[in-house]
Parts: C-alpha cells; structure tokens; sequence
C-alpha cells in the first residue's frame, strides 16, 4: 500500500474507533467441516452453534460471540482474538487491520452510520465444506486434508518434539462433503440463497474444491441466478486429473459472463522440484504446470495468485519456482494476472526457515537476487513487483535465537515415519534434506542424555539405530517414570501410538518391573495381543502369572479387563496352577480373577 494510501487509511479507521477493523463486519472464513469460522486469516477460529444456524441461518456472522466483539471495537478496546495485529502495531508496522479494512470489499463499512452490531452481511466470504483432498501437505492437518485423516487415523500422529497432525475425537467426526446432512452445509446454503447479493467476493477453498460436489452445485445454480457484483474465486491445488479440470471448465463456460464480476484463481506451490513435490506430498509439477496453462487459456480475464508457503522441505527448490513463476507472467494476457505471495510457516515449527539460516541462507540471496534482478521498473516490463519481494523477504524469517538442533532431530524424526508411512526410502530425498536427516540421526546419537528433552526421547528411541544407546534411554525414561519427573500416561501414549509404527518390544518387561508403571506395561502388551495374537498372547499369560501376587494394587481391575476381552484360551491351558496360586490369595481383584478362570 502506498504511503498516503496508509495514511488514509489510518485516519479513516481512528475516526471510528482507536482499535477498529472493518473486517469484522466485512469477512468471514467459514470451515464448515469443523463447523468453525474465522473472521480473518489472522483471528482465532469461533465454534458455529449447529442448531442455531438451522433455526436462524444469519447466525453464521451474526451471534454474541461477534456481537461483543464488534462492540468492543466500536468502544476503542483492543479484542484479544486481534493479538496478532496489535503485536504488528506496537512494533510500528502497519498490520492486516490496514489492509483488510483498506480493501474494495471493507469500504462500505468505513461510514460509522453503517456499523451494527448485529444483521451485519459480510461482503467477503471464503468458505469450504470439506476436507476431501488428494494431497498430503507435509504442514496442513486432518481436517483440512481427508487423506492426511486418513493416515493419521491409521498411524496417529507423527511423534515429533511437537507432535503433528494429531486426529482427535472431535475431528474424527468430520462433516464430510459426501454427507447430504452436513447440518453446517445445508445451513450455509439457505445463508447463501438470502445474502448472496450482497457479496462482493466468493471464495471457495477446502480440501480440494475441485473434487467437491458442492461446488458443482454452486455452479449449476450459478448457471441460472446472477451475482453480478461478486469476484467469485477458486482455490484449487491444481493436482486433479485433467478430465476433472475439463467438466470444471466445461460446467463454469456455461454460465453467462453476466452473472459475475469476475473469475479468480488461487493455487499454492512452494518450489518447483522434488522438494516441493514432497512438501506437498501427492503433487505432480507436470500436471500443475499444465493445469495451469489450461485455466490461463480457457480464463484469459482471470487473475492467478500463487501462494508459496516457504518452508524447509521445498526452500532449496524456491529459486527454480520464481523462474517458473516468470514464466507464467510471459504467458500473461494482462500486466499483473500472475502474481506469487510467500508466507512464512508457524506451525509445525520443525518446517519453518526460522532456524535454517545456516543451511539456506545460500538460497536466500539467491532468491532475492533473482526478484531483484528481474523487478519490473515500468509498465510494459513484465516481471516481479514490489509487493511479491516484500513478502518474499518477510517470509524468510531467520531467527538466529532459535537452537536448531530441535528442528534437525523434528526433521530426522519425521522422515523416518515418513518412511514407513509412504515408502519413501530416506536415500531418495533432496540432497539438502538428505543432509540434514543425517545430521539430526547424528546428533541423537552422539548427544547426552540430559541434553534432549524427555519428550523427545520417548519419541526418538524408536528409531535410534543403536540398541545399546536404546537400551540406556529406555532405563533413563523408566526412572523418570518411576519418580513421577515424567508423567507415565504421557510416556504411554506415544508407546501406544508408536504400537502401529516401531515400537521396542523391550519397553514391556522393562515397564513390568515396577508397579507404577505396570499397568502401562500391560496395556502395550494387550495393544500388541490385539495386533498379533498368536505372538503375543503367552507374553501376556506369562506377565498375568507373574504379577498375580500383585493383583492386590490399583491397576488390577484393568489387566482383569484385558483378559476379559482376550479370549482366555492359554489361562484355561494353565487353570490349575493359576487356580492354586489364587486359592491362598483374599484381595477382592484376586477373588475376581479367581472366579473369572474358574467359570472360564
Ligand atoms: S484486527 Fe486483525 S486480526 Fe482482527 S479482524 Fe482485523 S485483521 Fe483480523
């Protein structure tokens, strides 16, 4: 934005209130899978209530929740949903507060005379209705990609310093596109058909939209009802099958120019290279590239924006992809139809550059040298403007106050389930990638046991290619166990999910050892039962016979549990001595266990 625009800006919204953004009355980002709503990229996200949007669709922007907000503002508070924004302000950048409240599509809320609290219609919506995607972004989640929910659900999460694509309950019970009762869907629907005039901008995003049924709804009302106000976009990974793209294109053509404004493209590629097929695991550059072309020619009135979330798998492929990008902006029918936008990543912090200033900074100048090079000074020079630069630059966040062995050993770790999850041999990755998987295998190795977190060390033994260095962390883990430093529930529940991944056996006699933690022991051991019972099931007699004359302390009634839902085969191979052995014995759990042999 330029100098006076700023200046125009800020005038505009300290005239209504110290803290206001027309954001809040003006957009709203609906994930309707999660039944969530955000009212800016930047704004934490707000739980829609299900049954009041059924009885009053309007609820969808319109509850206490934002009615408070919005009051807030007006009275000149800073909201804390908006901490992002102050941060920038206290720090004298200009923040999305400007931007957003700046754009076409906020300035019919800049008059206070048209500021309620309540009955306010955005006029930019973004929505998306499902997770379904093919891809499997090594930085999105469950419930923005069913194929990510899918692996997780499978595997559970990547065991990582920070565990990542985690698929808890509540996401589990995804509204999925498929469902014709997707009660947030249905909803938006009868939304959409009062307000749609209202809407400036449209932008449908997911998952993959393209594969969604709901967009091909919205296209064929869309044949025969007019928005002609409203920038109708579309994010798309550009990864479906060409024929997919085809009856995309097919069924848009056949609505009449005159019912929208406008037709936008978003799409998102971090590098142009293996890396940046890995990073967006799933994505093929050849058939984006032509994908692309595709919508370039058949949309020559369209704009296309690229999103490049700049992250340490594709960052040494980034160079190549402003090239590709260049490209594009050759092929351009009008001066800025194409355009890239770099963003840094936050989480998972193991894929932010933050802390690969030593690995890429090489990269880095190369990059900025090549935008430098090719900035285009004057109207009939296509090339990169300003703009793209600056976010470039704001996206490379070095921070040399990060340590990054935690980010080397995450991306040792990660590679490693990675492996086992897609069979990608760990010699098959980018060079740059390859290097800094050695080093995090390295660094675990050789580092000491109180130089990594305990956290870490339960997510790292598995695949530690040392056994006798396993050995001295699982004994260094147990005691922290056993003195209550670790919590043992935290200890076992990345056992049981590393149950489905690689896990060390060792681990059950190991935790047998002690009662606090044989209970912990026990549920590995009925998880593994359950996986292979012929394997394991005589472990688990031998540990119910050995530990009988504990059944007196708490966990008893659990490991009884187990043998209920195991069938009992070897206890009744072994009934007599296990009977003769309980006979003399008087604890309740005992009794129980007692009479469940006999009866058995
Ligand atoms: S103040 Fe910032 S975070 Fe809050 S709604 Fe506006 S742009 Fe979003």
């Amino acid at each position: 934005m330029s100098e006076s625009k700023n200046k125009s800006i800020s005038e505009k919204l300290e005239k209504i209130a110290p803290s206001f953004c027309a954001a809040k009355w003006s957009q709203v980002l609906l994930n309707l899978q999660v039944g969530e709503r955000h009212n800016c990229c930047l704004a934490p996200s707000q739980k829609i209530d299900a049954q009041l949007i059924q009885q009053n669709p309007q609820a969808f922007f319109n509850d206490s929740t934002l009615k408070e907000e919005r009051e807030a503002m007006l009275k000149g508070e800073k909201i804390s949903a908006c901490h992002v924004c102050w941060k920038a302000e206290e720090s004298g950048h200009l923040s999305d507060r400007h931007h957003k409240s700046a754009a076409t599509w906020s300035s019919k809320f800049l008059e206070k005379e048209n500021l309620k609290t309540e009955g306010v219609i955005p006029s930019y919506v973004e929505v998306s209705f499902g997770n379904k995607c093919q891809l499997m972004c090594t930085y999105c989640n469950p419930h923005n990609s069913s194929s990510l929910a899918k692996e997780s659900k499978k595997y559970g999460p990547y065991l990582l310093s920070q565990d990542h694509n985690w698929l808890d309950k509540e996401n589990e019970e995804l509204f999925l596109d498929e469902n014709e009762n997707h009660p947030y869907a249905t909803a938006f629907w009868n939304w959409f058909i009062q307000n749609n005039k209202n809407f400036e901008v449209l932008r449908f995003t997911g998952g993959e939209p393209l594969i969604s049924k709901w967009i091909h709804r919205f296209l064929d009302w869309l044949k025969d009802n007019s928005m002609e106000h409203a920038e109708i976009g579309f994010n798309s990974n550009l990864a479906v099958p060409v024929e997919l793209l085809d009856s995309f294109i097919s069924k848009l053509k056949k609505i009449p120019t005159s019912h929208y404004k406008k037709i936008n493209f978003y799409t998102s590629v971090d590098g142009w290279g293996k890396g940046a097929e890995l990073a967006r695991y799933g994505l093929k550059l050849d058939l984006f590239e032509k994908n692309f072309n595709r919508l370039m020619t058949e949309f020559p009135a369209s704009t296309f924006r690229i999103t490049s979330t700049l992250n340490v798998i594709a960052f040494p492929d980034t160079l190549e992809l402003f090239k590709k990008v260049l490209e594009f902006k050759n092929k351009s029918n009008f001066k800025d139809q194409v355009a890239i936008v770099c963003y840094p990543i936050h989480y998972p912090r193991f894929l932010s550059l933050n802390w690969t200033k030593d690995f890429y900074k090489k990269h880095f100048e190369e990059i900025l040298h090549f935008i430098e090079k090719n900035i285009n000074e004057d109207e009939h020079q296509i090339g990169f403007y300003e703009f793209e630069r600056d976010f470039f630059k704001k996206a490379v966040n070095f921070d040399d106050t990060i340590n990054p062995q935690e980010g080397i050993i995450d991306i040792f770790l990660y590679f490693s389930q990675f492996k086992m999850r897609k069979g990608i041999e760990l010699i098959d990755l980018p060079i740059e990638i390859k290097s800094i998987v050695k080093l995090g295998q390295e660094r675990l190795l050789q580092a000491k046991i109180e130089d990594i977190s305990i956290n870490t060390w339960v997510r790292a033994e598995p695949w530690i290619s040392d056994e006798s260095k396993r050995k001295l962390i699982r004994e260094y883990i147990l005691s922290k166990l056993v003195s209550g430093e670790h919590n043992i529930w935290d200890a076992l529940k990345v056992l049981l999910i590393s149950v489905n991944q690689q896990f060390s056996y060792e681990w059950i006699p190991l935790l047998m050892t002690h009662y606090k933690t044989r209970l912990g022991a026990f549920e590995l051991l009925y998880r593994k039962c359950i996986e292979n019972k012929d394997k394991y099931q005589l472990d688990m007699r031998h540990y119910v016979i050995e530990h009988i004359n504990h059944f007196d302390d708490y966990n008893a009634k659990e490991i009884i549990q187990y043998c209920r839902k195991l069938d009992l085969k070897w206890i009744r191979e072994d009934k007599e001595n296990i009977l003769a052995k309980l006979e003399e014995l008087k604890h309740p759990h005992q009794i129980e266990l007692f009479h469940l042999i006999k009866s058995s």
